[in-house]
């Protein structure tokens, strides 16, 4: 992946994220001296398939839906374009909306990147962190506002801010934010916004709210689909490891002594990840953890020492299933099955980013089944029954004519 720590340094070093790109180039969609310099310089070669579709047309000012998943290149996708249309001083003139603190701090990085030649300086306005300096930064009229909706909404009700003089803006991971619960928060900041304007929203399903936003807030918007085909990325293997209750931490541990890899274990509650937490680390795992009841810093602190490896296993709530940009996670762990088909594809796509390969598996119980069967719809396939040493099977009932899986296209 990209080297976004070293931002200073130049010239900046592209780490080992494999992403699927295009044969074709970044000098043909468009983009100027300047900005293709900027791209040069983070060692992008080829565009991917979002970035050649969005750029010309965010270029040409027309309003687009893109139907991306995280790892497919979307950040740069509208953040080469704002980096090229803005230029430092004229008062705030974009906003880009986001689910979570992190995806919101990712995004920043990636804008003090590209908009480095336009002297472009953004500003993150994040839950989780005091006011004050936020305020001060605000007052200093940046050209681009990075957000989450809740704190954004804040600061535009005290009246901190004031945005009637936003020309772009983005709605990053649409879906995921109407997930958390956001949107009356997005449609009141929606109406706080100059209607003349140019707008770019990202989401990796199409729900029917999502829709309804698009209808009212997006002027004839293209529509751009590339999500695969076969919803979960091609490099994944799924297994199932089907359980007694009262076996999955045995189940769990044995498979984190077999995989040794970088590791994703996602608990339903913040109540087990902190459980989950302090069993592993108190049988000496390498460990560390995420959830919405830690502080920012505790976050951040927590993803840096996972993806510099310091801790091998990170236990996470759901909060760490879109979005976070970590490259070698070889192994993604349900340790409670996600409440929902799409979260388990959202889980599983953070392994087998870009061209890897990467290995889900997933802990049920009896009670899982009918998710389990959910899944398997989707994803077209049996998910393969492992088993682990020292932990007995539950054996499911199976139906005499086997299941038939058809190919659905994602909502
Ligand atoms: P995203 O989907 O925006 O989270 O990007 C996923 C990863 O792909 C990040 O690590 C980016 O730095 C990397 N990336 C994005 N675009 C390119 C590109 N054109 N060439 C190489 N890597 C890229």
């Amino acid at each position: 992946m990209t080297n976004l720590d070293s931002i200073n340094n130049e010239p900046l070093s592209l780490g080992h994220h494999p992403v699927s790109t295009t044969p074709g180039t970044f000098e043909s969609l468009g983009l100027s001296p300047d900005i293709l310099a900027s791209v040069k310089r983070v060692g992008f070669i080829h565009p991917t398939p979002i970035q050649a579709q969005v750029i010309p047309i965010a270029l040409k000012g027309k309003d687009l839906i893109g139907l991306a998943q995280t790892g497919s290149g979307k950040t740069a996708a509208f953040v080469l374009p704002l980096a090229e249309k803005l230029l430092h001083g004229r008062g705030i003139r974009g906003l880009i909306l986001c689910p979570t603190r992190e995806i919101a701090l990712q995004t920043k990085a990636f804008l003090d990147l590209f908009g480095k030649t336009h002297k472009l300086a953004t500003t993150c306005i994040i839950g989780g962190v005091k006011a004050g300096p936020q305020i001060r930064d605000l007052s200093k009229k940046p050209d681009i506002i990075v957000a989450t909706p809740g704190r954004m909404m804040d600061h535009l009700r005290r009246g901190t801010v004031r945005l009637d003089t936003l020309e772009e803006l983005v709605l990053d991971e649409a879906d995921h934010m109407l997930d958390l619960g956001f949107l009356p928060q997005i449609e009141e900041i929606l109406k706080r916004i100059p209607k003349k304007r140019h707008t770019l929203m990202f989401s990796a399903t199409m729900p029917g709210p999502i829709e309804r936003l698009a209808r009212q807030f997006l002027h004839d918007p293209v529509r751009i689909d590339i999500l695969p085909e076969g919803k979960a990325a091609v490099g994944i293997s799924h297994r199932l490891y089907l359980v007694e209750r009262e076996n999955k931490q045995n189940c769990l541990v044995t498979l984190l002594n077999q995989e040794l890899g970088s590791t994703l274990v996602f608990t339903r509650t913040r109540i087990d990840a902190d459980w989950l937490f302090r069993m592993l680390d108190k049988e000496g795992h390498p460990v560390t953890k995420i959830h919405s009841d830690r502080s920012q810093s505790e976050r951040v602190e927590a993803l840096k020492s996972f993806r510099e490896g310091a801790h091998r296993i990170l236990v996470a709530t759901d909060i760490a299933s879109r979005g976070i940009d970590i490259p070698a996670i070889e192994h993604i762990v349900n340790f409670d099955i996600p409440g929902t088909v799409e979260e388990y594809i959202h889980r599983a796509g953070r392994t087998a980013r870009g061209n890897a390969v990467g290995l889900v598996s997933t802990i049920a119980t009896w009670k899982d089944v009918t998710m389990v069967k959910e899944i398997e719809q989707t994803l077209g396939q049996e998910i393969p029954r492992c088993t682990v040493p020292g932990v007995p099977p539950f054996v499911e009932f199976k139906p005499k004519t086997p299941l038939r899986f058809g190919r659905r296209r994602r909502r």
